[in-house]
């Protein structure tokens, strides 16, 4: 791994040598790292990564590198996606501190329980369940009453080097799947998500509001299934890539007829996302939503009511399924990673990443 001169200068003052043990294994503490560590390099106690504390996000390098437990694994990351929630993370949503970062691909370094998963590629769901309360014993894990979400919510991400998970969580990837597709295989499962909460009917009159990265996957699973969706798009590039596909798309101003279709899904990000929804659905018609603000909406319920429409809060889907549908080449991602940073070049990339009609942003260490 490259380093500048200066990182590894400042770095090096993070360090505290406690013991030196002869034989030739250097005993070390660190800074701001509770684990005393048999290791022969330092390095293995600290790692770089960026941290969002009260809507700020910053890069450092004292954070204690992650340790396997019992049930877990520590995984080395390739790439990081940047998705709308981190966006929507340093503006409060959730109020995290930590290290952000939930969409990503890498290489589990430590396993102790599954040590056959060493050296494997992975990517991995990102609810941590606990395993015993109502939600989780009636299998709905994603849900579980004392959930931490990785890079979300009470559990680090995978914006720094190295992150740790429950060996459960992680999902092999075969050869075949390429980092740029398997660094995105959390939003496909999320996408994925829609089709066990909504079924898709032949013929169905589907509208995708938003082009953005979600939006994209979606009119391509949609595609993929056989139907032919409509995708609101603002951005050029965005429409460019719809049509390469040969999905059709429409300026907002431009759709018509409105009340008309029999699912909408909102992915906009974006609270006005909601309001084109809400005019676009016809009514005893259903409208999934995506987009996670921090922002809240300003929304008639009497309106829904007798309108009857369904209205589908629609979050994280099955990591294995994703990774199923990218080794059956049933879905091509390709054109949707549009940059790559270095970590140490986070503030770059979350500047492309909130530009309006940027795709995918993904970070590598
Ligand atoms: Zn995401
Ligand atoms: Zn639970």
């Amino acid at each position: 791994m490259h380093r500048s001169p200066d990182h590894a200068d400042s770095r090096q003052q993070d360090l505290i040598i406690d013991v030196v043990a002869s034989s030739g294994v250097i005993l070390i503490s660190v800074t701001g790292c509770q684990n005393f560590l048999n290791r022969h390099a330092m390095d293995d106690c600290v790692m770089l990564a960026i941290w969002l504390e009260n809507n700020r996000l910053s890069l450092r390098n004292d954070l204690p590198r992650p340790q396997a437990g019992p049930g877990q694994a520590v995984v080395r990351v390739d790439l990081a996606g940047i998705c709308g929630t981190d966006l929507e993370l340093v503006k409060g949503y959730t109020g995290f501190t930590g290290v952000p970062g939930h969409e990503f691909v890498g290489r589990v370094v430590q396993a102790p329980d599954r040590p056959e998963l060493e050296g494997r590629r992975v990517v991995a769901e990102i609810n941590i369940a606990c395993g015993h309360c109502h939600q989780c014993r009636s299998g709905r894990e994603r849900h579980c009453l004392h959930r931490q979400v990785t890079g979300i919510r009470g559990a680090n991400g995978a914006f720094g080097e190295y992150l740790k998970l429950p060996v459960t969580n992680l999902v092999t990837l075969p050869r075949s799947v390429r980092q740029r597709q398997a660094v995105l295989a959390e939003p496909l499962a999320a996408v994925l998500r829609i089709g066990h909460q909504v079924e898709i009917e032949a013929g169905m009159r589907i509208l995708v509001i938003g082009a953005g990265p979600m939006g994209q996957l979606i009119a391509r699973w949609l595609q993929a299934l056989g139907n032919r969706p409509v995708v609101v798009a603002r951005y050029p590039g965005q429409r460019g890539l719809l049509a390469d596909r040969g999905i059709d798309w429409c300026a907002e101003d431009d759709l018509k007829p409105f009340r008309w279709w029999d699912l909408v899904i909102e992915a906009t990000g974006r609270p006005e996302g909601f309001s084109l929804a809400r005019r676009a659905v016809r009514a005893g018609a259903t409208i999934v939503v995506k987009s996670t603000y921090e922002a809240s909406l300003d929304l008639s319920l009497a309106e829904l009511v007798v309108d009857e429409i369904t209205l589908v809060g629609s979050r994280c889907g099955s990591l294995e399924e994703a990774v199923r549908w990218l080794a059956s080449d049933r879905i091509r991602l390709d054109g949707l990673v549009e940059a790559e940073y270095r970590l140490t070049d986070f503030q770059k990339a979350f500047e492309h990443a909130s530009r309006p009609g940027a795709l995918k942003v993904v970070l590598h260490p």
